[in-house]
């Protein structure tokens, strides 16, 4: 059986046993000063309280207390740290431990969490405050920087390419890009106004997601072509998306689900549509409400989560602990709410 969340760890309810965690995997080597580089040459200062009272107009006083946690001073150029500083959790007055709960809770969701649930479940803040916390763990969870092409050397060599199309675009085009007016299904929505979502599934191995303004012809050559090996075998539907840039690969075989067929030996897209399905039914029962400029970030949960799925090894606790290691070295894109 999977390894479950172990809740009971103190790590989620102790401040600092939640900060010795945090450095544990951020700084293995001991820590790094993110002024000189210096590695394992640092103290750790002494956990510091400080009181502030305030006197408000009605005469009443205001008291603030807060602790610092976790901050090292440099032995070779003098200054002071802590683990979060250019990570996504900088800056923030969240506790540890709670952002600790957080990941934990969202590197074991199957299906994802809603703010809703996380306020819930970490029984503190507002709505506004899980929100905040739980699109900074998207970010920790998202792959950036170089990444090696799907379908290489150790894979297996077969990439399955698909698109499908969830919920409805913000500002839906009347036109298409040749000037003829849109034709409406009798739902009113045709694909050309929904998110158009691509899906580059390795079989046997990793994802990769986009989201694209249309699924056409450009946009989806460039993802195949910026991120699967020449060596791959592509396989895709009979969508005349592929078979252009489908040329530039070791092979492209298309299965032809208008003849009924879904499968041929082991030419198929089943991994993708099956990884869509996944999505979808996630997707709708808990972030009904996206909005499509956040569409990436819950993209990038949802391929962290394929990618470091339990059938390649990986398990709840690990999970959790290689999004913690990924929080540093990102581009911080929310400032803390007030109330938090
Ligand atoms: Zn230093």
């Amino acid at each position: 059986m999977e390894a479950t969340a172990d809740l009971t760890n103190p790590i989620f309810t102790d401040e600092d046993a939640a900060w010795a965690h945090y450095e544990g995997l951020r700084w293995p080597e001991g820590a790094i000063c993110p002024k000189c580089g210096s590695v394992g040459n640092a103290t750790r200062l002494a956990n510091k309280t400080t009181r502030r009272v305030r006197k408000l107009k009605d005469g009443t006083e205001k008291v603030a207390e807060w602790t610092r946690r976790g901050v090292h001073k440099c032995k070779d150029c003098g200054s002071q740290f802590t683990a979060t500083v250019g990570t996504v959790f900088e800056d923030s007055h969240i506790p540890m431990h709670k952002w600790l709960l957080a990941t934990h809770l969202m590197c074991a969701s199957k299906k994802g969490m809603s703010a809703a649930q996380l306020h819930r479940m970490l029984g503190f803040g507002s709505y506004r405050t899980a929100w905040f916390m739980a699109h900074r763990i998207r970010e920790a969870m998202a792959e950036r920087g170089a990444v090696q092409k799907l379908g290489g050397e150790g894979s297996g060599g077969i990439v399955e390419a698909d698109e499908t199309y969830h919920g409805k675009v913000e500002n839906p085009s009347e036109f298409t890009t040749k000037g003829h007016k849109f034709r409406r299904s009798k739902h009113g929505a045709g694909p050309s106004n929904k998110r158009a979502i691509i899906a580059l599934v390795e079989r046997g191995g990793k994802a990769r997601l986009f989201h694209v303004a249309t699924a056409n012809r450009v946009s989806v050559e460039r993802i195949v072509r910026e991120n699967v090996e020449k060596s791959a075998r592509l396989h895709t539907d009979e969508s005349r998306l592929y078979p252009r840039v489908g040329a530039e690969f070791k092979a492209h075989e298309r299965v032809k689900h208008s003849r009924g067929e879904y499968a041929r030996g082991d030419v198929h897209c089943n991994t993708a549509e099956g990884f869509f399905g996944v999505f979808k039914k996630g997707f709708a029962g808990v972030y009904q409400h996206c909005s499509e400029k956040h569409l990436h970030r819950y993209l990038s949960e949802y391929e962290f989560r394929f990618n470091t799925r339990t059938k390649l090894g990986v398990n709840d606790k690990e999970r959790a602990a290689l999004a913690l290691q990924r929080t540093a070295g990102k581009r911080l894109t929310y400032r803390q709410p007030k109330d938090a």
